[in-house]
């Protein structure tokens, strides 16, 4: 812009200079013609008066005393040049065929310019005729546009260096001043607005880069926040997401596919931009992905690292051409196990019912059999009978409250404040009669708040408690039962100094029918599924449940719950 400026200046005061130089020498010199012309004119018509009252010797000597730029020749009649103020007579040419002799001769005066014979300078002459017919005529040399040009090239060139020089000077201020606004401008586009006008020319573009910014800047915003909506989805997600390109670059991953694809918490940074086996190199997802490549969905399940994932994979189509894959992670585990959990407790359950019933037809078709005799044997007999029966109510009464819960949903309005003290005292009052049998003495210390539940379920979990830690004791040995209040939970613990856990078996207990000692376990009427029922009590009240034990020592179970709101 500088620069453009600079020559521009430059330019036109380039052809300023050569045109005011053109017209100023033009007019000088056709001025100097002029006055040159009219002085002539003047002093001849003078000169040519005097003639007849000098002698020839005389009237020459006037002539050589002319000014110094005029030359004057006196012709006879017949062109004999009588006289040359600046040359030799005798050396000179005949002058009648000379334009303003001839005319001087016709009509008494004449003129003539043209560049003279002897000087070759151009020159102006003007001859009148005398009363001799002798003719006088004076000539002037004309300063022409040449040399007038050429004497003036100097001065031109000292005025052409320092206009050029005014106009480097110039140009840079201009530009200064036009640029700075602009300038100002620019930066104040960067900082926060851009309220100055500098400029009345500059308004329309400053207005246009105004809307034009705001425009850009909402656009900006609106992609800010739908991209942080996205994000925001995608790494909240449970479920895996992963976009994939055409060539099989990662475009994008969130956190958790990264988990689930490579078992292990990393940031995006280290997969974007690279193949996708990079993230995952099972074969079931890379046939997934090849067939979405191929414009094909695709699905398929696979177990990594202890857990089951389902794939679906299915091709990014834009104007009908796959641009990439859409690649959605399914953690499936929770499923499976489920599904499995279902299936082993129906064959658990039928294997527990079935050993029972077992029995007890062994025993009816014995005493069918005749096969008892004494009073004795069938009080033995329909005793065993009676035990094996209570065992089969007890079980199926478990198993009935362990398909309540867990199919029950959870209805919030349904729920009640249940004071948690009186709860507890119930049920180690209904449970006295047992320790007492066992031994075993019960203590209910501390009180909480009540929390919000439901009251029949939370004395099953309480009684189940309970009952394993008298179940579970020797005689002499003691249960206590203490309710805190936390931060935002309450907290209750049963604790006996029974015969505790083996730690192998400490996170199994809580499974549907997992005793640690099956046989002792039947003997004393456990159904195995009374420490499930506690899991799914707790689940329901979005608590939850810890066990400390140690073999020989005894167990101390906490069941946390949140507090009523
Ligand atoms: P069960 O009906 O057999 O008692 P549970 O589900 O209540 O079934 O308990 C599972 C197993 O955990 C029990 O068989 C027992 O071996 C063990 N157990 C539960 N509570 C205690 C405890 N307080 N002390 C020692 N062992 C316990």
């Amino acid at each position: 812009m500088k620069r453009r400026i600079y020559w521009v200046m430059l330019l036109l005061s380039a052809v300023g200079v050569v045109c005011a130089s053109i017209l100023t020498l033009g007019v000088t010199a056709s001025q100097s013609m002029k006055e040159a012309e009219k002085s002539v004119c003047q002093l001849t018509d003078s000169i040519s008066t005097s003639y007849n009252y000098m002698t020839l010797e005389e009237y020459k000597d006037v002539l050589t005393h002319l000014v110094d730029n005029t030359r004057a020749t006196l012709i006879t009649e017949d062109g004999t040049v009588l006289f040359d103020s600046n040359a030799s007579a005798a050396q000179m040419e005949n002058h009648l065929d000379r334009p303003e002799i001839q005319d001087a001769l016709k009509t008494g005066t004449g003129e003539d310019a043209r560049k003279s014979s002897t000087t070759q300078i151009q020159t102006y002459y003007y001859a009148v005729r005398l009363s001799d017919n002798c003719v006088l005529r004076l000539a002037r040399q004309y300063s022409s546009l040449h040399s007038m040009v050429l004497s003036s090239i100097p001065g031109i060139i000292v005025v052409m260096v320092v206009l050029f020089g005014l106009a480097f000077l110039l140009s840079r201020r201009l530009t200064m001043w036009m640029m700075r606004p602009v300038e100002q401008a620019v930066r104040a586009l960067d900082q926060a607005g851009m309220n100055s006008e500098p400029y009345a020319e500059l308004k329309p573009f400053f207005s246009h880069i105004r809307e034009q910014d705001q425009q850009i800047h909402d656009q900006e915003e609106i992609l800010r926040q739908e991209r942080e909506t996205l994000g925001i989805i995608a790494n909240n997600m449970r479920e895996g997401l992963l976009l994939i390109s055409k060539s099989g670059d990662v475009i994008s991953i969130n956190p958790s596919a990264i988990r689930m694809l490579t078992g292990r918490e990393a940031g995006p940074v280290e997969f974007v931009g690279r193949n996708y086996l990079i993230v995952n190199r099972t074969q079931e997802m890379h046939a997934c992905v090849k067939a979405a490549l191929a414009g094909e969905s695709e699905d398929a399940e696979f177990s990594m690292y202890g857990r089951v994932y389902h794939v679906y994979a299915s091709p990014m189509v834009r104007l009908a051409e796959v641009q990439g894959a859409v690649v959605i992670v399914l953690d499936e585990t929770q499923q499976r196990m489920a599904e499995r959990s279902r299936q082993e407790f129906s064959a658990n359950v039928s294997h527990e019912l079935k050993t029972p019933l077992t029995s007890i037809s062994g025993y009816a078709e014995m005493m069918e059999n005749g096969m008892v005799a004494s009073m004795e044997d069938i009080r033995t007999f329909s005793g065993s009978i009676h035990k094996e029966a209570l065992r089969l109510i007890a079980l199926i009464e478990d198993i009935i409250r362990l398909s309540r819960i867990e199919e029950e949903p959870r209805q919030e309005n349904l729920l009640e404040p249940v004071k948690m003290d009186d709860l507890c005292g119930a049920v180690l009052e209904s449970l006295e009669p047992v320790a007492q049998k066992a031994g075993v003495t019960m203590k209910l210390e501390g009180n909480v708040p009540a929390v919000l539940g439901e009251d029949s379920m939370l004395s099953e979990m309480v009684y189940n408690l309970c009952e394993n830690a008298i179940k579970y004791n020797r005689p002499g040995g003691s249960v206590w039962v203490r309710l805190e209040e936390q931060a935002e939970e309450i907290c209750l613990t049963v604790k006996d100094n029974g015969i505790g856990i083996p730690e192998d078996s400490q996170l199994r207990v809580f499974e549907r029918f997992y005793r640690v000692d099956k046989s002792r376990s039947k003997q004393i009427g456990g159904t195995g599924l009374g420490l499930s029922i506690v899991k799914h009590v707790v689940e329901f009240h979005q608590g939850r449940v810890e066990l400390e034990s140690a073999l020989g020592a005894g167990t101390e179970i906490h069941v946390f719950l949140p507090k009523q709101a």
